[in-house]
């Protein structure tokens, strides 16, 4: 198990794109941290320097302390699991999940009795005794997965590096891997850098969440302080589904004021000024019996989807879009056309700069 540290590190391609700029993230020994974005946003690329397939244009990479920089991949340390499992199709299951432990492709010897004992192991832990003699193209994709997974983990990698490991399975499938992955980590503690766009993902497996959108790094946090305390408004709406409701306007008189519309500050937003905006998670809209609160808002419903364990409900709200949700069983009325009173004023909303 290692530290990774990423100190500055800016890559920019032949074409001038500059994939990653200027990434300073520091990941602690045994810590699952996933690297969250948008197509495009470069955490791809993250991976790839650290796995030594691309060279960073500058900046260091360290893992356990030392610089990588210039040391080829085999020389790292890693365990590496793409999208695409990338089996050998005309190996056993057992000869996959070995392959990387023989001379030639393991820096160290290991002879065959501790070789067929990882093996054991890696099938016994990922369930796959039954298939141990078949070959990838006669396993279903979660099995093919459990493979790929164990055949890093035989080499017990200092770091394990993820890329998109589940998005080619149905998402029944997805869900249960993800428990699995979780599991595995809870059991070997192998310091993990998994990339994914998927925000449900992040939020089930990181220890820290690192967001990048443009090759920038817009937060680094723990899940759910990203969630309620978002650094800005693209980690606001990129987190949460669905997401959180962004009002852009102004702060005076300890009141948010956007157009027609304003409302009393909650009290740990109190006394800011200036313009921005104006965050709040769905499900702490406000649900009022009287148009009389002073924090009363006039909503009009516009959409109303149910969920069957919750209900996600859109409205108007003197020409903003608000989207608000609430869990099974409340008995507010919501019909489609219905006005109704909320409340925007609530103790976990958020200001936003930008
Ligand atoms: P995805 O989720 O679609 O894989 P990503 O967040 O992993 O996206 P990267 O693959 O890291 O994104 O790419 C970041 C940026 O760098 C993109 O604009 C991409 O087009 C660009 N890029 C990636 N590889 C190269 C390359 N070899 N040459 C030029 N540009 C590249």
């Amino acid at each position: 198990m290692s530290t990774v540290e990423f100190s500055r590190v800016t890559k920019e391609f032949g074409d001038g794109t500059v994939a990653l700029d200027s990434l300073s993230l520091t990941v602690e020994e045994g810590e699952f941290l996933v690297l969250l974005g948008p197509s495009g946003c470069g955490k791809s690329t993250a991976l790839r320097l650290l796995a030594g397939l691309e060279e960073a244009t500058s900046g260091d990479i360290l893992i356990g302390g030392n610089r990588v920089n210039d040391l080829p991949p085999g020389a790292r340390g890693l365990g590496m699991v793409f999208q695409s499992y990338a089996l050998y199709p005309h190996m056993s299951v057992a000869e996959n999940l070995g392959f990387g432990l023989r001379r030639g492709a393991h820096p160290t010897p290991i002879d065959e009795p501790e070789m067929a004992e990882r093996v054991d192991g890696a099938v016994e832990m990922l369930g796959l005794r039954e298939v141990i003699d078949r070959k990838p193209r006669e396993l279903s994709g979660g099995q093919q997965q459990r493979v790929a997974i164990g055949r890093a983990l035989v080499r017990r990698p200092s770091v394990l590096l993820m890329d998109e490991p589940l998005s080619n399975l149905d998402a029944k499938l997805r869900n249960r891997m993800r428990l699995e992955i979780r599991r595995l980590h809870e059991l070997h503690g192998t310091t993990t850098v998994y990339v994914t766009h998927d925000q449900v993902e992040a939020m089930t497996l990181a220890d820290r969440i690192a967001v990048l959108d443009g090759g920038r790094l817009q937060q680094h946090d723990r899940p759910l302080d990203a969630y309620h305390r978002p650094a800005n408004s693209f980690v606001a709406s990129f987190i949460g589904t669905p997401p959180m409701n962004l009002i852009e306007g102004e702060v005076r008189s300890n009141g948010f004021h956007s157009g027609e519309l304003s409302f009393p500050l909650p009290a740990h937003l109190q006394n800011r000024t200036g313009s921005g905006f104006y965050g709040i998670r769905p499900e702490c809209i406000g649900w009022l019996d009287s148009a009389d609160a002073p924090e009363a808002v006039p909503a009009t419903v516009i959409g109303y989807e149910n969920l069957g364990s919750a209900a996600v409900i859109h409205l108007d709200v003197l020409g903003h879009e608000v989207t608000a949700s609430h869990l099974a069983g409340s008995s507010t009325d919501m019909d489609v056309g219905g006005k109704i009173s909320i409340s925007l004023t609530h103790a976990s909303a958020v200001l936003l700069e930008e």
